[in-house]
């Protein structure tokens, strides 16, 4: 059976780390996925690393590294990739913003044989006008200059093993994460979610 890792960068996630955990493990449980969590604190100035460890110390499925400074989510996503064990790996935020529920859909993706499956945010998210147009302007602009359409595009993805390899063996250190994964040339789909409300905490 094929291991799922699931990174999950985090920065002062305190509140967070315990409902996500037990909310993808019920859900992973159900469906029969095997799976391990990889949750890197980056740098949190609250308990999100002690968290981790108690989370850990009931379900050793749950693992976790700490920065020792904020080094911001793309390093904690490459950490996240350099320490998982699995043939697949998925990329989600801590505050569920990224719906788990959407996981075993993504996961059959992986199955048929993508090896990439882009997490697609649709139009009804709330997120604010500002920042629509922000995110519109600059991913229209990179996508032009990267020959790819990356304006709904987010960090939410699962990507084969293959994909995490070339991503590892990868020597820049300031490496743009988006156009990376579509970079490697690998068998790629969208999937369509609609992004929730943070469930705890505060944007940081
Ligand atoms: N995050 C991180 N390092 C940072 C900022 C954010 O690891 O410096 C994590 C955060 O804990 C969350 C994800 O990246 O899991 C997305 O962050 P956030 O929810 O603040 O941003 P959004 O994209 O929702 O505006
Ligand atoms: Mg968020």
């Amino acid at each position: 059976m094929k291991l799922l890792s699931i990174i999950i960068p985090s920065y002062n996630e305190e509140k967070n780390i315990p409902n996500t955990t037990r909310g993808l493990a019920e859900m992973l449980n159900k469906e029969n996925i095997e799976y391990e969590l990889i949750y890197i604190s980056d740098g949190s100035k609250d308990e999100t690393y002690e968290a981790i460890l108690e989370e850990n110390a009931k379900d050793p499925r749950v693992k976790g590294a700490q920065f020792s400074r904020n080094f911001g989510k793309e390093a904690s996503i490459f950490a996240g990739l350099e320490l998982a064990c699995g043939d697949g790996c998925i990329i989600m935020d801590c505050d569920l913003q990224h719906p788990p529920e959407v996981i075993p859909e993504m996961y059959a993706l992986w199955q048929e044989g993508y090896e990439i499956v882009e997490g697609i945010k649709n139009s009804r998210g709330k997120e604010s006008l500002f920042h629509k147009m922000f995110a519109n302007t600059f991913y229209g602009i990179m996508s032009k200059l990267m020959k790819m359409d990356m304006k709904s595009s987010s960090d939410f993805k699962l990507i084969d093993r293959k994909v995490v390899d070339v991503i590892n063996s990868l020597p820049e250190h300031n490496k743009f994460l988006r156009g990376l994964f579509s970079w490697t040339g690998f068998k790629q789909t969208a999937y369509e979610y609609e992004r929730k409300e943070r469930f705890a905490g505060t944007i940081s």
